[in-house]
């Protein structure tokens, strides 16, 4: 048996398609179902749901033996006891520094002034300021981080964007970009020596459909 650990959204829907390459279907639509793990049309696989972050913890531990996350993710997350196997092109995005409009951030980083980031990926931010030489005071927020220079919590943010639609609507602009983000396909590293077997034909049929 082999489980896969998704996170619900786009993650799963970019997912299916690769699943399907592998002759993989999810038997329940984790939309609608408040099912946890998902059984498949193989016996010997299965998909459980859990939070997009959360992802490589369970991969991690053993739990799942495989994982589908965003660079971002694993980034934050460092990376100890998972193999980066593929990247699967899916969920593609980019994380971005961004300031209210009219906020001179070329200036302040000139300047050096102390910076207010606000941002879920405080571990990326800290190392992206650092290298910059920038001193920053780094505000840890769970999500809706276009909010917090509307009201003064934060100078910029560091946040995902791919649109930039929602920057816009809230009278945000990207200044600077920090890496291009994509999942990837993670695997426990005890895992791909005990189910070889399983794990590598699905990391092959994945790899094929991603480069497709
Ligand atoms: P949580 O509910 O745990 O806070 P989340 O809101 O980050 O999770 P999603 O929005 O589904 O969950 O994002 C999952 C992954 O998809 C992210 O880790 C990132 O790699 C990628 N992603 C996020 N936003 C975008 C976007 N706008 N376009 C493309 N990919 C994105
Ligand atoms: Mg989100």
């Amino acid at each position: 048996m082999i489980t896969l650990a998704l996170s619900k959204g786009r993650i799963f829907e970019e997912t299916t398609p690769l699943l399907e390459a592998a002759g993989i279907t999810c038997l329940e639509n984790p939309e609608k179902s408040r099912k946890l793990i998902l059984p498949t049309n193989r016996d010997n696989v299965r998909i459980i749901i859990v939070r997009a972050s959360d992802v490589p913890t369970y991969v991690q531990y053993g739990a799942a033996d495989i994982g589908i996350a965003g660079r971002d993710v694993l980034v934050e997350h460092g990376g100890t006891g998972l193999y980066q196997m593929i990247d699967l092109n899916i969920a593609k995005c980019r994380m971005m520094v961004a300031v209210r409009e009219g906020f001179d951030y070329d200036n302040a980083v000139r300047s050096g002034a102390r910076l207010r980031i606000a941002t879920k990926y405080i571990s990326t931010a800290k190392a992206h300021f650092a290298a910059k030489g920038v001193h920053v005071d780094l505000i840890k927020l769970y999500g809706s981080m276009e909010l917090a220079p509307l009201v003064g919590l934060s100078d910029a943010i560091v946040d995902l964007v791919s649109s930039g639609n929602t920057l816009r609507a809230n009278n945000l602009v990207a200044v600077e970009e920090i890496m291009s983000i994509s999942s990837r396909l993670i695997v426990n590293q005890a895992a791909l020596k005990l189910k070889r077997e399983l794990i590598q034909p699905l990391i092959e049929t994945f790899s094929e459909a991603a480069n497709a």
